[in-house]
């Protein structure tokens, strides 16, 4: 059996699916990152790198050798690694993957290992509320309490907004009055995860993790930029809340320095930005022999959802999903089968069809393809006008 073609779908909201077929007609799919791209004609840079890597490194291949073609992907590339490539490379993965799943009829986690729980537990978002509500506090608290009554245990907030470098004590104490909010309508069963999305310098990173660790967050993500690897332990010696990064690193190379630094308790590799499930799931092995849990970060479609799932089941250092299309619609309307989504009490079963366990709609994607994927990415300013963090 050889890949003999591909098709990459640009559809909404801005996702990327891709068909992988075989010479005896079989088909894999798998989620490429829509990295590098703007509104406006250009197209996703992901969508070149999968181009190229498909015609130099897959096309012709045996899909069947996995871990020979991520390797071809990977090495061969001499300039290597970041947003774009992994994420190209983590597509076309998932999607051979899939094929070796259908191939064999078993779930893609039982090729990893076989099943290490019996459920996965997922976190449901509280949106960042600004200026378009009156009181932020109680806006996020009661969405937090609805999250709470349809079976959900884990909720988690970005509790700021843009932030100075040296920001006010009224800042901190608006990201306490939220947070506050929150933890006091969910009650101590629940957990309440906090991201700082990189906003912080190291100066309110420090002060916000110990200014709201009082509300014992099950973490905080990404205090600082990924750039400050340094950082994150000083933040971790700052306070007692468990610190979480990863969203934006790419391979077992770029999170070594953080787990060699004891610098996290748990690590957020994207599947879809890192490689993909052979990548990741050597992420979370190398996580386990610090301690430190995988909780993968996935804020874009059923396909990545679902190549994360299957890490989730295999690798015994799991915590929790990150996911944000259950209660989305549109985006179950993908899949002819969206009832593997719907969580109970918070969790979703194990996927247990075989590959991926996704029965992509194809004839939903083609009438849907060719969108475009654009998406602001306008600069976040700061009081002065100079470019922060958004
Ligand atoms: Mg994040």
């Amino acid at each position: 059996m050889r890949v003999t073609d591909y098709e990459l779908f640009a559809v909404p909201p801005r996702w990327q699916f891709l068909k992988l077929e075989t010479s005896d007609g079989r088909v894999g799919w798998g989620e490429v990152y829509t990295k590098w791209h703007f509104a406006g004609d250009s197209e996703p840079a992901t969508r070149s790198a999968v181009d190229q890597l498909m015609h130099q490194y897959v096309l012709g291949e045996d899909p069947s050798r996995i871990e020979y073609c991520w390797q071809a992907m990977y090495r061969s590339s001499f300039y290597r690694g970041g947003p774009v490539h992994m994420s190209a490379i983590a597509g076309i993965d998932e999607a051979l993957w899939d094929l070796k799943g259908k191939e064999a009829d078993m779930p893609v986690y039982d090729l990893l290992g076989g099943a290490a729980r019996d459920r996965i537990r997922l976190y449901h978002h509280v949106r960042a509320h600004g200026d378009d509500v009156s009181d932020p506090a109680a806006a996020a608290a009661t969405e937090a309490r609805e999250h709470v009554e349809a079976g959900y245990d884990a909720v988690k907030l970005v509790p700021t907004g843009g932030l100075e470098p040296v920001d006010t004590p009224a800042t901190v104490e608006r990201a306490r009055e939220i947070v506050g909010a929150v933890r006091e309508a969910v009650g101590p069963d629940v957990d309440v995860a906090l991201d700082f999305h990189g906003r912080a310098s190291k100066a309110m990173a420090r002060r916000l993790a110990t200014a709201l660790e009082e509300f014992e967050p099950m973490f905080i993500e990404e205090p600082v930029t990924p750039e400050q690897d340094r950082e994150f332990a000083r933040v971790a010696e700052a306070t007692t809340a468990p610190i979480a990064a990863g969203e934006r690193l790419y391979t077992r190379w770029d999170f070594r320095p953080l787990l060699e630094a004891d610098a996290v308790d748990i690590v957020q590799p994207d599947i879809s930005s890192a490689g993909g499930i052979t990548e990741t799931k050597k992420i979370a092995d190398a996580a386990e022999t610090y301690d430190v849990s995988i909780a993968p970060h996935c804020p874009i479609g059923p396909l990545a959802l679902a190549a994360s799932l299957h890490v989730d089941a295999a690798a015994p250092n799991a915590l929790i999903q990150e996911q944000v299309i259950v209660d989305d619609a549109d985006a179950l309307a993908y899949v002819d089968n969206g009832e593997i989504f719907e969580p109970t009490d918070g969790s979703l079963e194990l996927p247990d069809g075989p590959g991926l366990g996704v029965d992509i709609d194809e004839d939903r994607v083609r009438e849907r393809a060719g969108t475009d994927l654009g998406f602001d990415r306008s600069p976040g300013h700061r009081a002065d006008g100079s470019v922060g963090e958004r």
